[in-house]
């Protein structure tokens, strides 16, 4: 079990998949299965021409919406980007940052994704920010440097204020959608390390505040020996977020850590 002041979040990335009407259907499936419970954070992450949909599906439960991504800037030409304000608009109260298949596949640095986490900050939504090495990082003994690295920076100039708002989420980038995970302890090692840096970073209290996921093929036969690590406070969930029953069974994964 995590430190108990923390509340479980389990997040489903949905990535570029679902039209709206299958986003609204796998919406109104979780509404059914975890949709009343309060003990765990819920929140579901489809792509931007599905959240009217599925924000109308979720609204009369606990489940939180989210956003994959959005465009520092408050507004101008930057054609087919979205603001931090455009998705308050749509109900969003989380957005997911820094996700390694943006940083890989359309080259975001970490200065880009810093502008991004003030941003969502001064609007209201708080920022996901995902860090986590390459598999060459990890044969090569570089696993804290690079998440250091990718944290401080990321969170640079965030204000003491508002840090508690921010959610970390660990993704080794060699777990992502592969199947292969890290073990529990590969986990928690690198959660723990993060903490100790969240606290040299800002205090012990915003530390002990930040909820630290996991991510990287996490699904329901392993989620509970991740969850019941100290410093591992919920998951970011891809492929296995995509059905209505894996995901929930996750949720029900960290709820058996709480009840
Ligand atoms: C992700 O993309 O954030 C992720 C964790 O994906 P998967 O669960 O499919 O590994």
């Amino acid at each position: 079990m995590n430190n108990s002041h923390r509340k479980y979040l389990i997040v489903g990335n949905w990535k570029m998949n679902t039209v709206a009407t299958d986003a609204e259907d796998l919406a109104q499936e979780i509404v059914e299965t975890v949709g009343k419970d309060t003990e765990v954070g819920v929140v579901v992450c489809p792509p931007y021409p599905c959240l009217s949909a599925v924000a109308n599906t979720i609204s009369d439960s606990n489940i939180h919406l989210g956003a994959q991504n959005m465009n520092a800037a408050p507004s101008g030409a930057y054609t087919g980007e979205v603001s931090a304000e455009m998705l308050r608009h749509h109900f969003c109260n989380f957005v997911i940052l820094g996700h390694s298949e943006r940083r890989t596949l359309l080259g975001e640095t970490d200065q880009q994704i810093h502008e991004k986490v003030v941003s969502a900050l001064r609007n209201n939504l708080r920022p996901i920010l995902c860090v986590g090495e390459s598999l060459s990082d990890r044969e090569s003994g570089k696993t804290f440097s690079v998440v250091k690295e990718q944290l401080l920076k990321g969170l640079e100039t965030v204000d003491l204020k508002l840090a508690e708002k921010v959610v970390v989420a660990y993704e080794p980038v060699w777990a992502i959608g592969t199947g292969k995970t890290a073990t529990p302890e590969m986990a928690q090692e690198v959660h723990q390390s993060i903490r100790t840096l969240l606290h040299d970073h800002f205090s012990s209290e915003i530390a002990q505040k930040i909820r630290i996921l996991y991510g990287g093929s996490m699904k329901p036969s392993n989620a509970e020996e991740l969850l019941k690590e100290k410093d591992i406070d919920g998951g970011l969930i891809g492929g296995a977020s995509l059905q209505a029953k894996s995901f929930c069974q996750i949720v029900g994964a960290a709820l058996k850590q709480v009840l």
